[in-house]
């Protein structure tokens, strides 16, 4: 076991940071109230290699192991207090990029993964409909082979990078009589006669990345669209919420980092009854259960971006890291709220986002009930069927 980052790991995340710090954090609480995405700060991201990170060079990208993704990921989250903007480039990576850098064929690679990388298209997959959630598997849109086409008809709701996006993987089910088997993926480009972007959504937190609900009606793709093989979205899926939930939760780290710093300080910097605050035992064990938390996400997280990072298969471990991480954040939020008393509940002092921005933690890339299902699976527990193929996976 090895805890140290290498000195090129710690360079890089010198770098993320001061590149984050200075580059990132404009006029963020007013893009928050108007919910604005900044292309400006996307574009600077990508053109710094944070979209590519994972990707092989031949495609554009930084070629990066597991482990210097997530420790980039992590300083990003630290410098960047723009939580909406990281969530909407972990969406891109982790739901895009990567399911055509595993699945896709050498011309969807040559075709998709440069513009990927380099922040020219975004990215996203449309897996969630009105009636299935943390039940994917029973989505009820519809593909149909007809010739050298696909013709796709369905709804999909909550989609990051809606607005944004040029590449939409879209999950539908080519054979229902199979159920889940039936599920297939496909790149659809944003142009396809009858896709449109039906509804904008509004959001309590990450509110400055947009997300949509989806409308496909008789929309036609060709046959060299169809993403992985007949039948195979669920493991697209899958390996897709794999990295997601694993690096997600790392930019997680960083603002667990960032409200920690700020908490310290003002407790050592705001004095009532004539003291700094942070001398009340109230206060200061606050700041060692915020240490004690941070300490404990990092090492449930790095031990599961270590094991993707040998080649192993982590999706127990993912799904440890994505409920403990996402519960620990909200916590974090909270006590640095609490520290701060009244100006923490102000949006002057940016404690209150990052409150709002945590609490999706819970509820994106699988509920924490259902990591919870999913890691009861493992002990032989689950009810949740899709969480036995899922298992299987396993190394
Ligand atoms: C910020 C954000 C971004 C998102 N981005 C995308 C995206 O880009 N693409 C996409 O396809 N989707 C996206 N989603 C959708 C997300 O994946 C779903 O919201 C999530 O899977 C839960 O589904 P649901 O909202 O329908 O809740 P439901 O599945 O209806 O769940 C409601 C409640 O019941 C619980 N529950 C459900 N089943 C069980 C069970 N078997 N056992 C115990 N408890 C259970 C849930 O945990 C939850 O608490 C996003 C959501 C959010 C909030």
């Amino acid at each position: 076991m090895d805890f140290a980052w290498s000195e090129e790991q710690q360079a890089f995340r010198r770098e993320v940071i001061r590149f984050a710090q200075q580059e990132l954090n404009e006029n963020l609480i007013e893009r928050d109230l108007h919910e604005e995405f900044s292309w400006d700060a996307w574009r600077k991201c990508a053109k710094f290699g944070i979209q590519g990170l994972p990707i092989p060079q031949e495609y554009g990208g930084g070629d990066a192991d597991m482990l210097t993704t997530v420790c980039g990921l992590e300083a990003l989250g630290y410098g960047c207090r723009d939580n909406g903007l990281i969530f909407s480039i972990n969406a891109h990576m982790w739901t895009s990029e990567i399911p055509i850098l595993k699945f896709g064929t050498e011309a969807q690679k040559k075709k998709y993964l440069p513009k990927l990388v380099s922040g020219e298209w975004v990215g996203l997959h449309a897996m969630t409909e009105p009636m299935s959630g943390s039940d994917a598997f029973s989505l009820l849109s519809r593909a149909e082979r007809k010739g050298d086409r696909y013709v796709i008809n369905g709804s999909k709701t909550f989609i990051t990078n809606a607005q944004n996006a040029e590449v939409i993987i879209v999950f539908a089910n080519l054979d229902p009589e199979k159920g889940a088997a039936g599920i297939t993926a496909f790149i659809l480009d944003k142009d396809t006669p009858g896709f449109t972007i039906s509804k904008k959504l509004h959001k309590m937190g990450l509110r400055t990345s947009p997300m949509a609900e989806l409308s496909f009606v008789d929309c036609e793709v060709p046959v060299e669209n169809l993403l992985g093989k007949e039948g195979g979205g669920q493991t697209i899926f899958t390996v897709s919420m794999e990295w997601e939930r694993i690096c997600i939760m790392a930019s997680h780290l960083g603002a667990m980092q960032r409200m920690l710093e700020t908490s310290v300080k003002y407790a050592k910097e705001r004095r009532q009854f004539g003291q700094a605050i942070g001398n009340f035992p109230p206060i200061s064990t606050k700041i060692a259960d915020m240490d004690i938390r941070l300490e404990t996400a990092r090492l449930v997280l790095y031990k599961a971006a270590w094991l993707k990072s040998q080649g192993k298969h982590a999706l127990r471990e993912g799904s440890i890291a994505k409920a403990y991480v996402a519960d620990a954040c909200i916590q974090q939020a909270l006590d640095a709220i609490q520290i701060h008393g009244g100006y923490g509940y102000m949006t002057e002092y940016q404690i209150e986002r990052e409150l709002r921005d945590a609490i999706s933690g819970k509820i994106y890339s699988g509920t924490t009930e259902i990591q919870k299902k999913i890691i009861a699976g493992f002990h032989g527990l689950s009810d949740v069927p899709s969480a036995a193929p899922a298992r299987r996976e396993q190394g």
